[in-house]
């Protein structure tokens, strides 16, 4: 994905040290990337949904009508809390190394603070909270760029796909089905590569 200014000022820093809050850093090439305070304000928000849909009471997630396509225009009925917090587990899990994932488990799922994550995972602080930065970081870009559907932004991750979407995956997937002469088993969310 292309990221432009308009897609990271809103997320930036305003007191980052390396985007001076505008959320793009200058390569060297002359390119430009997106700040990793951009990244980690898109996990931060992806894990506080995270959060509350796991703490909501099972009687109170919604089912919604989503609109399902194929050649039927099949419309199915799905609860998008659930949907939700398997796509964050599941993505998390892909995207992390193994001793990256205990930390990720430890810390954000089961909610230990960094003295008994540092006890239990024996690593000092320092190490520790460099360790969280970078899991921030890998997991919010990835919840960005994941194609077909992204967890964020998150408004438009619980809208629902769209027909338009649905077109413009069905087009994807024809034209990486012609190039690897593979057909895709389901829309199983692509991993980016590290
Ligand atoms: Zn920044």
């Amino acid at each position: 994905m292309e990221w432009t200014r308009t897609d990271t000022i809103a997320l930036a820093a305003s007191q980052c040290t390396h985007c001076h809050g505008l959320g793009l850093r200058l390569g060297k090439r002359g390119g430009s990337s997106p700040c990793s305070c951009v990244m980690r304000t898109i996990f931060r928000a992806c894990y506080r949904r995270f959060r509350e849909c796991a703490s909501k009471e099972k009687s109170m997630t919604q089912v919604s009508l989503e609109y399902s396509g194929g050649q039927a225009r099949r419309n199915t009925w799905g609860r998008k809390d659930e949907e939700y917090m398997a796509d964050f587990l599941l993505v998390s899990k892909r995207t992390l190394t193994p001793k990256q994932y205990e930390i990720f488990k430890f810390h954000f799922l089961l909610g230990a603070n960094n003295v008994l994550c540092c006890a239990r995972l024996k690593m000092d602080k320092g190490t520790f909270f460099h360790q969280v930065y970078r899991i921030e970081e890998s997991l919010g870009r990835v919840f960005r760029e994941l194609r077909p559907f992204a967890l964020f932004p998150l408004d438009e991750y619980f809208k629902g796909s769209k027909p338009e979407d649905l077109s413009e995956l069905r087009m994807r997937k024809v034209v990486q089905m012609e190039r690897t002469h593979e057909p895709l088993s389901s829309m199983v969310p692509l991993k980016k590569a590290a």
